[in-house]
């Protein structure tokens, strides 16, 4: 059985100084727990802040919400898996959602970043989702097995068990809309056999999260659909209260 994920995807919101008092603010209240793994991914300005504050807490991890294609060079303004690495961070969302609707991310950049995650020891996790009208014209599985394949696409068999996807349906993200629990459980049936074809039988290890307006209302009945192993939130990670109660689902 796969170790449900809970990631909180902060956003351009909480720097270094609310960073802390949150995690602090969490920490004292979230013991530890092996039956399920908690990220944090702030703003790569608060990443250190968010390691340091965390301390000993080994259970609770953080990641970064992009990285640059490159390792180093003349890239003014963005961040490489390396620096990450170096400020703590052991994960990487690549793909989300506005990278690729709001700053033009393609299917191409996100294999290049997955690739460079993975030749830092960084894990990756995915993101795939399709829009709205993509959906109405039927054609979400179309989408997300595009941006799975290729996105997947320069990466060792062994670096793809290791990792994890997230299906985050654009027209539900930072929208009040939530996939249905079938919805969600279509989709990570799809995507599961997709995986199967890439890895074969080593695919059973990789983490499906769902992500899209995920609340601590409906939290547990979208953990509880078959074939959703984690979540990946945004807009209710910001709240103690409400972050404390998602991670606590299922
Ligand atoms: C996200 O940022 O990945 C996300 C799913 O946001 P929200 O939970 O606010 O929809």
């Amino acid at each position: 059985m796969r170790r449900p994920v809970f990631a909180a995807n902060w956003k351009m919101n909480n720097g270094p100084t609310a960073a802390r008092a949150f995690i602090a603010a969490f920490a004292a209240r979230w013991a530890p727990r092996d039956d399920r793994s908690v990220i944090f991914f702030p703003p790569a300005l608060a990443v250190s802040a968010v390691v340091h504050a965390l301390g000993s807490r080994t259970d609770l991890a953080v990641g970064v919400q992009n990285i640059w294609t490159e390792d180093k060079g003349a890239f003014s303004g963005e961040n490489s898996a390396p620096i990450a690495k170096d400020a703590g961070a052991r994960f990487v969302l690549v793909g989300h959602s506005e990278r690729r609707h709001v700053f033009g991310e393609t299917n191409a950049e996100t294999a290049r970043k997955c690739a460079a995650s993975a030749r830092n020891g960084l894990t990756p996790i995915l993101c795939v989702g399709e829009l709205l009208t993509q959906r109405e014209a039927g054609e979400t599985n179309d989408v997300v097995l595009k941006q799975l394949h290729v996105g997947l696409g320069r990466l060792t068999p062994d670096i793809v068990s290791s990792m994890a996807i997230a299906y985050e349906p654009v027209w539900a993200i930072g929208t009040g809309k939530t996939a249905t629990p079938d919805d969600a459980a279509n989709v990570h049936a799809v995507l599961r056999h997709a995986l199967r074809g890439v890895v074969g039988v080593a695919s059973e290890s990789i983490p499906i999260l769902y992500g899209g307006s995920v609340s601590a209302a409906n939290a547990g009945a979208l953990l509880a659909a078959t074939g959703v192993d984690g979540l990946l939130v945004g807009g209710a990670s910001l709240e103690v209260e409400s972050w404390l109660v998602i991670c606590a689902a299922g």
